[in-house]
This record gives structure tokens, C-alpha cells and sequence, in this order.
């Protein structure tokens, strides 16, 4: 399990990130930042980013970082 923090204002919504993840789950939203670009954003409510790092290695403006969560353990 992992997620994707986007810098929005960083970012210039140039795509690449949406082409580069396996699963499709970042899209270009529908806000302006304050460079009036519509930023990406992750969108991931079945929390399937496995933190494979390809979309933060794709952006030309490094505006990704990536988490991996921690398992929490299940104790019986
Ligand atoms: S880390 Fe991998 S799975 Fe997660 S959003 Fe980026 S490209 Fe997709
Ligand atoms: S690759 Fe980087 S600059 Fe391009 S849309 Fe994704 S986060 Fe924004």
C-alpha cells in the first residue's frame, strides 16, 4: 500500500505522470494552481498505488513524492 503527495503548485499538468502509472490512478484535476496550470491529482479510493515510484520518476518537475504505508499488524 502505498500514496503520492503531488505539489500542486509545482506542477505543470504537462500528463506525464497519468500515462506513466500501471493503474490509471492519477488524472489531471479540474483546479488552477497559482500557475495556472490544472495540476494533477491522485485519485485512489481503493488504495491500490503500490508506491512504485514511476510516476514521481516521469514528472520533469519532480513535483510527486511517494509513501509506502506501513502494514498495521494484526494481532489474533
Ligand atoms: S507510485 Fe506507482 S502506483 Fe502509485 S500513483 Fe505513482 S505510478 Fe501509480
Ligand atoms: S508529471 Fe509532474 S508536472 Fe506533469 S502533470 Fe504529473 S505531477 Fe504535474
Amino acid at each position: 500500500m502505498g500514496k503520492i503527495v503531488i505539489n500542486e503548485n509545482g506542477c505543470k499538468g504537462c500528463a506525464l505522470c497519468v500515462n506513466a502509472c500501471p493503474f490509471s490512478l492519477i488524472r489531471i484535476s479540474d483546479r488552477i494552481n497559482s500557475q495556472g496550470y490544472y495540476p494533477a491529482e491522485l485519485v485512489d479510493p481503493e488504495k491500490r498505488c503500490t508506491s512504485c515510484t514511476l510516476c514521481a520518476i516521469t514528472c520533469p518537475d519532480v513535483a510527486i513524492e511517494v509513501y509506502r504505508e506501513k502494514k498495521a499488524r494484526v494481532e489474533k
